[in-house]
């Protein structure tokens, strides 16, 4: 009898290091395809820590959100299990871009987030800090960590976030290596990453002081309260039935408010006076950090108009009293945000459970990346999350199910999973990384798409079902809700379009919505069409589709209002790509085109790109700004004819 002896304690086809919001997504997508999964994390209470403020979804975000859990992914049930204030953010906007924002329990929302990993038969979890990937020349062949133990494996993906070679600065003279508040940073895998010669580079992102609720006046403050039962909102809609008690009212979680107050002119002048002491300011820090998640110094700094900031102070959880301050992020001495709290309405007496901070990371310029989010030098190595550059735990989220899923694919020999800019945010994001690059910390926005009226996150389901099932991404239950989800749409739109309705049926809900009367019988679809008009309520007036879920005949509504722009927002993208060569004078005035997004008109400015091309190449210039430059260059074009036209005419 032979005995062969393996290296290895264990061998997977996929190894995920690190366990935030790209690591779980990435594990579960790997598992869900089918491959013997380990997620290898330094420590199994931190599974799914939400490192900064709790709170899932927002713009754009929330369609990410959507798009994860159409995949597979464990995010928006997770959300729904911890969900304890729910706002539905750009309503005066209309639905098409309505954006859910859930704020979390974080005790719960880690709970949640391990519960369901751990439902995943062939997906293991392992406590240990990853020291080093083992390769067999380029081909990475298993990891060892940091206590000696060895796993071996077919493709690994790194979501390590803000722990590579992380420094945490609070104020000028305090400095400590940590990956996130209490947690030590990662060095030794940080060196060997480099050492095989990947690029690297340097971020820096920040948090805001936490305080003792029992320590503020909320007499003096306005509260905002939760929106869930007034949108009876799910994200994990799809799968799970809403709780409903016996008169068939749907009942979420308990929710709490959040608090709203200000930083005024008192906490002004005390930044100005310290700034010097700010790490960002005072020298400690050099690197660049999310331009959409400011510090306070940086909002003093930049907007010295400003009279005050708003402040929410955010529940973070049922079991404690301590609240978030959300719009304080700040890297000052500890003393000078105490200072900077106790000139806060409804905080002069306020307890700081802990100090904000500055933290600095690396992160690999994701170029080297291809569409799988695999290095393109080191053959089943993949990256996903804040390593690559992003923030937001949504837009880790996004990738890890891209390079999990993909991970899976190398190993088993299955197809990959690419998604496209027209299909998805998550495919607008990767695109963006890997083609542009980023020269600060990059988080999604609606402006990033070509395609936003036509990618939200009342759809995400019916873009993204067809991939997942053809990726085998559901189980047969899921497959068979998914199902009858989607023919619940066909239903109503079948409903809407062969359905006619008279002027006198459709009267009251016209002239609720103060819309026009209609002069003969037409189809619902027809009448579905107009803004403000509600499918489900001409439904109602006409006794039908009464069974059908309430969000499918909204999903229905909103393919009818927007059924022709996605051949609109299409054209509109294919012509702006044929425009490559279109040309740009070097010297425009990009700092007078206030159709541009400011982060566009600085990028621009310092650029001076010279087409269109080199334009769409710079990361933060969207394709809305594309789209606007070439307005207003027209506009200008147009401005000088006229004057050539004047010069004409005098000779004559
Ligand atoms: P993380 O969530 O950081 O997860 C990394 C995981 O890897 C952790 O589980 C860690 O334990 C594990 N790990 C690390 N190294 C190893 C190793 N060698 N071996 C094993 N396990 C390892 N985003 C915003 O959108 N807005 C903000 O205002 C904001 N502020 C932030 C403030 C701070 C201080 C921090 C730290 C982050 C902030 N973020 C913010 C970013 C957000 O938290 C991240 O984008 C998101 O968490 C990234 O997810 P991730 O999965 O890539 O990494």
């Amino acid at each position: 009898m032979s005995l062969s002896f393996s290296p290895f304690e264990a061998e997977f086809d996929v190894l995920v290091i690190g366990a935030g919001h790209a690591g779980t997504e990435a594990a579960v997508a790997a598992a869900r395809r089918g491959a013997r999964t380990t997620l290898v994390t330094s420590a199994l209470e931190t599974i799914g820590q939400m490192s900064c403020n709790p709170a899932i979804g927002g713009v754009a975000k929330g369609t990410v959100v959507r798009e994860v859990d159409a995949l597979g992914g464990i995010m928006a049930r997770a959300t729904d299990m911890a969900t304890l204030q729910f706002r539905m953010l750009n309503r005066g906007k209309g639905p098409a871009v309505w954006a859910p924002r859930a704020q979390c329990d974080r005790g719960l929302y880690r709970r949640a987030v391990r519960t369901l990993i751990e439902e995943h038969p062939l997906l293991e979890t392992v406590q240990g800090t990853v020291a080093r990937l083992l390769f067999d020349g380029d081909q990475v062949i298993g990891v060892e960590t940091l206590e000696g133990r060895r796993f071996g494996t077919r493709t690994v993906v790194v979501t390590t976030g803000t722990f590579l070679r992380g420094r945490i600065h609070i104020g000028t003279t305090t400095s400590l290596a940590g990956g996130r508040a209490g947690e030590t940073s990662a060095t030794h895998l940080a060196e060997q990453l480099e050492h095989v010669g990947l690029e690297v580079a340097r971020f820096k992102t920040g948090t805001p002081p936490r305080i003792d609720g029992r320590t503020v006046d909320s007499s003096k403050l306005d509260r905002q309260e939760s929106e869930i039962e007034q949108f009876d909102y799910t994200w994990s809609h799809f799968w799970s039935t809403p709780r409903r008690d016996s008169t068939g009212v749907t009942r979420h979680p308990a929710q709490l408010p959040c608090l709203i107050t200000f930083l005024g002119t008192a906490g002004k002048q005390l930044i100005e006076t310290h700034i010097g002491e700010s790490a960002m300011y005072g020298g400690a820090i050099t690197s660049r950090g999310p331009r959409y998640c400011p510090s306070i110094e940086d909002k003093i700094v930049k907007f010295p108009g400003a009279e005050r900031h708003q402040l929410f102070l955010e529940p973070e959880g049922h079991d404690t009293h301590e609240l978030y301050v959300n719009g304080l992020s700040t890297s000052l001495p500890a003393l000078v945000q105490l200072d900077i709290l106790h000139s806060v309405p409804g905080l002069e007496h306020v307890r700081m459970t802990r100090a904000g901070y500055a933290i600095e990371y690396d992160y690999y310029p994701p170029t080297q990346l291809d569409a799988t989010l695999q290095v393109r030098a080191l053959p089943g190595l993949f990256f996903a999350g804040q390593i690559n550059g992003t923030t937001g735990y949504e837009e880790a989220a996004g990738q890890g199910v891209v390079a999990g899923a993909n991970a899976a694919a190398l190993a088993l020999g299955l197809s990959p999973l690419m998604l496209g800019r027209e299909s998805s945010y998550i495919g607008v994001l990767v695109d963006d990384l890997i083609t542009r690059g980023v020269d600060e910390p990059y988080r999604l926005f609606t402006s990033r798409s070509e395609f936003r009226l036509t990618v939200r996150q009342d759809n995400a389901i019916r873009r993204l079902a067809p991939v997942a099932l053809a990726l085998n991404l559901y189980n047969q239950e899921e497959e068979a809700i998914v199902a009858r989800r989607l023919a619940a749409e066909e239903e109503a739109r079948s409903l809407a379009d062969e359905t006619s309705i008279r002027p006198e049926d459709a009267l009251p809900v016209l002239a609720a919505a103060g819309s026009a009367p209609l002069a003969h019988a037409v189809r619902i679809s027809e009448v579905a069409r107009r803004q403000h008009i509600s499918l489900g309520d001409l439904f109602r007036v006409m006794g039908v589709g009464a069974d059908l879920p309430a969000d499918a005949v909204i999903s229905t509504e909103l393919e009818i209002k927007y059924s022709g722009y996605f051949d609109r927002e299409r054209l509109q993208a294919d012509k702006l790509r044929r425009m490559g060569d279109f040309p740009l004078d070097a010297a425009l005035p990009y700092d007078e085109m206030l159709s541009l997004s400011l982060e566009a008109r600085q990028k621009l400015s310092r650029l001076r790109p010279l087409t269109l091309a080199q334009a769409a190449g710079a990361p933060g210039v969207s394709p809305t700004d594309l789209q606007n430059l070439v307005i207003e260059i027209e506009k200008r074009r147009r401005a000088v004819p006229s004057a050539r036209g004047r010069v004409r005419r005098r000779k004559t």
